[in-house]
């Protein structure tokens, strides 16, 4: 098992959701996180001072990682605060829902952006610090909906899918390196993201998920800690977290 006590994590979108819950679950672990967020300032803060008064080790840096630019100056941010990078959960994310006959490119570009191209942007910017780890991890959150596809949801499920493919090309590229690159892909998990779906449409969701309830997101993050500390021989993979919806 690898010892995280000391390991640097960067996670992209750490401000909210999933991604606050992996940098909280990374700090009680030891790490010390990196909180990136793009707009939710206070609420990247208050993941900060969680951390903190846990006795753990973070702080939130601002970037757009679907700018390149602000995604190199996010890793300088990181090295010159805590001088290594391990651990790089690509997380951030958006939705932008529509039937593909109304989607916009602007919807188009802005998740493809987001979702994926952030992924090269991040990879790309911190790849020679993370070689340099003992233990280097890269995560990227991928979706149920990348796998099974999702109705309205053609620019999604392409930013998804590309982070699967993206995710095992890379892992074949670095395995002799001995950085690890996997996947995860939650089903529904309790959000903002999810929060926003009408009631109705909720319940139908819930309906088709075999163990009956939305996932939390301390079970994504869990995830990404038994990735890092146990996961050595675990690379390509796409790891499942669906309450069963998608086998
Ligand atoms: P969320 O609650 O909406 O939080 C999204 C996070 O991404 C926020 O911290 C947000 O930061 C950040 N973000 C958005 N655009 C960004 C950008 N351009 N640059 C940097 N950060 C940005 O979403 P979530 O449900 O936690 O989802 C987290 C990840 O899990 C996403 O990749 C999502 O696609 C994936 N996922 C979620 C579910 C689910 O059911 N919730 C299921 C499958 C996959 P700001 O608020 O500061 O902008």
């Amino acid at each position: 098992m690898v010892k995280l006590d000391g390991k640097v994590a960067i996670v992209t979108g750490g401000s909210r959701g999933i991604g606050a819950s992996i940098s909280k679950e990374l700090a009680a672990n030891g790490v010390k996180v990196v909180i990136n967020f793009n707009t939710s300032s206070e609420a990247a803060e208050q993941v900060v001072r969680d951390i903190e008064s846990a006795g753990g080790t973070a702080f939130a840096s601002q970037a757009d990682v679907s700018d390149i630019a602000q995604s190199r100056v996010l890793v300088e941010d990181a090295i010159n605060k805590y001088g290594r990078i391990d651990i790089l959960v690509n997380n951030a994310g958006i939705t932008r829902d529509r039937t593909f006959r109304k989607l916009s490119p602007e919807d188009w570009k802005q998740v493809i952006d987001v979702n994926l191209s952030s992924l090269y942007n991040m990879t790309s910017a911190s790849l020679s610090h993370i070689l340099e780890s003992d233990a280097g991890r890269i995560i990227n959150i991928s979706s149920i909906i990348g796998q099974a596809g999702g109705y309205g949801q053609t620019n999604y499920a392409a930013a998804k899918a590309g982070i699967i493919g993206f995710t095992k090309s890379l892992a074949l590229e670095l395995a002799k390196t001995g950085v690890t690159v996997n996947a995860i892909c939650p089903g529904f998990i309790e959000t903002d993201m999810v929060a926003a779906v009408p009631e109705e449409i909720r319940q139908q969701i819930i309906a088709k998920i075999p163990v009956k309830r939305f996932g939390k997101p301390e079970e994504i993050a869990r995830g990404v800690v038994y990735l890092c500390q146990d996961g050595a021989f675990i690379t390509g993979h796409e790891l499942s977290i669906n309450g069963g919806m998608h086998m």
